[in-house]
C-alpha cells in the first residue's frame, strides 16, 4: 500500500471510531470548528490564492478570492448564526390514535463524510460541503484533486495546525487515493466532478450503500426570450461564461437566441468580453486552462466546429500563447460537433440561433437535465413559460450564476447533472440523519386496543 492510501485508512479508522465512541458534538463545539476554519481562509487567504493560481499556471488571483474565498467566509457566518435554531428539535403533530404522547425531529450527525472535489474551484468545492457538514456535527475527509497538487499540500498542512484529525483531515494523493476513498464505509460521500467518474462513484458506494451527493457537470443553457435587449443579455452570458476561463461547472454553456438576434449578439458577447479581458497575454484578471490536455481538448473542439461550418468570432490574432484561449464565440457549430454534445468547460460559446421559442425549449428538453438554466426574459409570464418547460438543477433569472451564490438556496443538480442538494440549511439537513422520535404518554392507548384485535379496526380508520 502506498503512503497516500495508508494514511486514507488511519484518517478513516480514527474518524470512524470518534464518530461511533463519541456523543454528538454541542452547538457551541461545532461553531468552533466554524471559527477555526474561518481563521484557516482568513490566515491563509495569500498562501492558498498563490497555490491555486500556481496549480492553474496562472490563475486570476481575484477570482480566487472573489469566487472561493469571500463566498466561504459569508457562509460560514451565515450558518454559524443560525445553527442553534436549526439544531433544535423540531415538534410534528401526533396523530389521534397514538395519543398521548409527543413526537419530534431530532438531527443528528451522520457519522464520517468524504468529499471528493475537483480542481476547477478546489478551495471552494472542498470547503464549501466541509462547512455544512460540520455545521451538522460529522467527522470529514477531504480528498483535493491531484491537479491542484500545490492546493492539496497547502490545505493538508492548514487544517492538520488547526484541527484534530479526528474530526477533519485532507487527504492528498492521486486518482487511487480517490478510487479507495469512494469504496470506504463512509456514512456519506459528496462528490463533485464529472458525470463519468460519477458514475464510478455511485457504483463504488453501493458496495456500502453509502448515501451520496453528486454534483456534477452538463451543458447549462441560457435562453434569450424574443424581445429580451440583446446586448444585456450578452454582457450577462459574457460575465458567467470568460469567469475562471469558463472552467466553471455552472457557466452558460451555450445560449439558445432568436434567430434574427443571432449575429448581433455573438458580436455583443465578444465585445463585452474584449472589455472586460482588454489584453489575454499576462493579464492577471484571465485565466490559463489549468493543463494541457484539456488546452489541447479545446483547441480541437473549436477546430472541429470550423471544420463543421461554423463561424469562429475571436481575437486576438495570432491567439494566446501556453495555455491560455481568448473568449471565442461559435456561430453556427452543427449540433453533432464536441462543443455541443459534450460540456465545454472553457472560454468558448456556442450561440444557437431559433425559429421559436418553443423550438429552443425542445431543444434543451431533448438534452440531459443541465446543472443550471439562465433564463433572459421580461415579464413573470415569460419567465415561468420559460422555467415550466424545461427542468435544471438551479436557475438564474436575467443574469448568470447568482443562484450559487444565495445560502438560502440549495445547490445541486437534477439527472446527469447530480443527485443531493446541500448550501447553508439545506447543506445542514443533507448531512443529518432526520431521526424520528416519539414519547409515549402515560396511557398508550394503542397497545391498549389489542390484541385480541376484535373491533380495533373499524376504531382506528375512523
Ligand atoms: P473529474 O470527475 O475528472 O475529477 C473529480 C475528482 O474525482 C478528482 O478529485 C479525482 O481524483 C476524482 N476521481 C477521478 N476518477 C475517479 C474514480 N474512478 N473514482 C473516484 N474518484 C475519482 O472532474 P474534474 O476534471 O476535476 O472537474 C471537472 C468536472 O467537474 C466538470 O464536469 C464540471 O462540470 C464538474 N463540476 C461540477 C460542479 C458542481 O458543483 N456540480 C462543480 C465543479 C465542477
Amino acid at each position: 500500500m502506498t503512503p497516500d492510501l495508508q494514511a486514507l485508512h488511519t484518517a478513516f479508522d480514527r474518524q470512524h471510531r470518534a464518530s461511533r465512541d463519541q456523543a454528538a458534538a454541542s452547538a457551541p463545539v461545532r461553531q468552533a470548528l466554524l471559527d477555526s476554519l474561518r481563521g484557516l481562509l482568513i490566515d491563509g487567504r495569500a498562501a492558498l490564492v498563490r497555490a491555486i493560481s500556481d496549480d492553474f499556471g496562472g490563475r486570476s488571483q481575484a477570482e480566487t478570492d472573489i469566487l472561493e474565498i469571500v463566498p466561504l467566509v459569508t457562509a460560514i457566518g451565515h450558518t454559524r448564526s443560525r445553527l442553534t435554531r436549526w439544531m433544535r428539535d423540531a415538534p410534528r403533530r401526533v396523530d389521534l390514535s397514538l395519543q398521548p404522547g409527543r413526537a419530534w425531529v431530532r438531527h443528528e450527525p451522520l457519522g464520517v463524510v468524504g468529499v471528493i472535489a475537483p480542481w476547477n474551484y478546489p478551495l471552494f468545492l472542498t470547503l464549501g460541503p466541509t462547512i455544512d457538514a460540520l455545521a451538522a456535527g460529522n467527522r470529514v475527509l477531504i480528498k483535493p484533486s491531484e491537479a491542484s497538487p500545490a492546493f492539496a499540500a497547502l490545505l493538508a498542512r492548514l487544517v492538520a495546525e488547526r484541527f484534530d484529525a479526528d474530526r477533519l483531515t485532507v487527504v492528498p494523493g492521486d486518482v487511487a487515493v480517490s478510487q479507495a476513498l469512494s469504496g470506504l464505509p463512509l456514512d456519506h460521500l459528496v462528490f463533485t466532478g464529472s458525470t463519468n467518474v460519477g458514475r464510478h462513484i455511485l457504483r463504488a458506494a453501493a458496495d456500502h450503500l453509502t448515501p451520496v451527493t453528486l454534483e456534477l457537470g452538463g451543458k447549462s443553457p441560457a435562453i434569450v426570450a424574443p424581445d429580451f435587449a440583446i446586448d444585456r443579455a450578452a454582457r450577462s452570458i459574457a460575465f458567467g461564461r470568460y469567469l475562471n476561463a469558463g472552467q466553471t461547472c455552472v457557466a452558460p454553456d451555450y445560449a439558445l437566441v432568436p434567430a434574427a438576434s443571432a449575429r448581433h449578439f455573438a458580436d455583443s458577447v465578444l465585445s463585452a468580453a474584449f472589455q472586460r479581458y482588454r489584453t489575454i497575454e499576462g493579464n492577471g484578471d484571465y485565466s490559463n486552462i489549468i493543463d494541457a490536455r484539456h488546452h489541447r481538448r479545446l483547441v480541437d473542439a473549436i477546430e472541429e466546429a470550423r471544420r463543421g461550418g461554423a463561424e469562429i468570432l475571436t481575437h486576438p490574432s495570432p491567439p494566446p500563447t501556453g495555455r491560455r484561449i481568448a473568449p471565442t464565440v461559435v456561430l453556427g457549430a452543427p449540433d453533432d460537433c464536441t462543443l455541443m454534445r459534450e460540456e465545454i468547460f472553457g472560454p468558448v460559446l456556442p450561440v444557437k440561433p431559433y425559429a421559436t421559442l418553443d423550438s429552443a425549449m425542445a431543444f434543451v428538453r431533448a438534452r440531459p437535465r443541465p446543472l443550471a438554466l439562465y433564463c433572459f426574459a421580461d415579464g413573470a409570464a415569460m419567465q415561468r413559460r420559460i422555467l415550466d418547460s424545461a427542468t435544471s438543477g438551479g436557475v438564474t433569472i436575467n443574469s448568470t450564476l447568482l443562484h450559487v451564490a444565495q445560502h438560502s438556496l440549495p445547490f445541486g443538480g437534477i439527472g446527469a447533472s447530480g443527485m443531493g442538494a446541500y448550501h447553508g440549511h439545506d447543506g445542514f439537513l443533507r448531512f443529518s440523519h432526520a431521526r424520528a422520535v416519539h414519547k409515549a404518554g402515560p396511557i398508550t392507548m394503542f397497545e391498549r386496543l389489542g390484541p385480541p384485535w376484535g373491533a380495533t379496526a373499524r376504531l382506528t380508520m375512523r
